[in-house]
């Protein structure tokens, strides 16, 4: 079963449908972040519904509904479901840009059973196929997937594509990347994607436990040196890279990314809400 929450009621996915005078539909303007539950709590919730509102202020659009009245109802989803959820908050562009802003957004929130990655992937590894550009905007989840689509549809194994602006890594269609490098955890600086709660957490913990993390883009020229690749995000958590493009990474689910993955299991109850 998938609920959708739009227009101040819960109802079954099908049955919900947004006007095509929406902006989000016409233009592709919208923003939108995805949480999970552990044991029906919601993770990091006010991180995520914080960074939902930057991505929206920064393309002139201010939340139509509070954050606690958004965790109210996301808490509300969650108990309407059965087992893990997973979720995804939209706000839309609405149907007016005026003066730089759009100034009657909409907002919607699609609750689905929590649906991970196959065990495999996190034996074997996932794909990604480089691409030669920066995601747009990368500081803001926006809807716009199409590079990433695109970029996809020429590796047919691909689990997401990997945004190489001139050779330089920064993220995937929809995670944050890292590669261990001489023993370094190389991840790109926060300037130049968006800053992946799932990214802070393994920095945190990876920094806590005496790992040193180095905030600068891994070069699609060192590939072939890594010794260990993964991506994060909140579905997904930690997932090794098996080959990125024709290369191949030396160890797939290495003793780096099986530590974090370790660490990570052990802290998640700090962030349930
Ligand atoms: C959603 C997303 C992530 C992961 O963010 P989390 O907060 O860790 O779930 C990373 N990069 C991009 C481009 C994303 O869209």
């Amino acid at each position: 079963m998938k609920l959708c929450f739009y227009n101040d009621e819960f109802k079954s996915i099908k049955e919900m449908s947004l006007p095509v005078s929406d902006l989000m539909i016409q233009r592709g303007v919208g923003v939108f972040d995805t949480i999970r539950t552990y044991r029906k709590r919601p993770h990091a919730l006010s991180i995520h519904l914080k960074r939902l509102e930057e991505s929206a202020k920064s393309i002139g659009i201010e939340l139509p509904v509070g954050k606690k009245r958004l965790a109210e109802i996301i808490r509300e989803g969650i108990d309407r479901m059965e087992g893990e959820v997973q979720m995804r908050v939209y706000v839309t562009g609405g149907d007016v840009f005026a003066g730089g802003i759009f100034p009657h957004p909409r907002y919607f929130i699609i609750f689905e059973p929590l649906e991970k990655a196959p065990k495999e992937d996190y034996v074997n590894g996932v794909v990604l196929h480089p691409i030669d550009m920066e995601r747009p905007f990368p500081h803001i989840k926006s809807i716009f997937y199409l590079p990433a689509y695109i970029g996809r549809r020429q590796d047919k194994e691909a689990m997401e594509a990997l945004y190489c602006p001139a050779g330089e890594i920064t993220e995937s269609s929809s995670s944050s990347f890292f590669m261990v490098i001489d023993g370094k955890i190389v991840t790109a600086p926060t300037e130049r994607v968006l800053d992946g709660v799932m990214r802070q957490i393994v920095i945190k913990l990876a920094r806590e436990a005496g790992l040193a993390v180095e905030m600068r883009c891994p070069l699609l020229s060192e590939v072939p040196r890594a010794q260990e690749a993964f991506i994060t995000g909140s579905i997904k958590e930690i997932l090794p890279v098996r080959r990125i493009g024709s290369q191949r990474i030396s160890q797939v689910n290495g003793p780096i990314s099986q530590y974090l993955q370790h660490l990570y299991a052990q802290r998640i109850e700090d962030y349930l809400e």
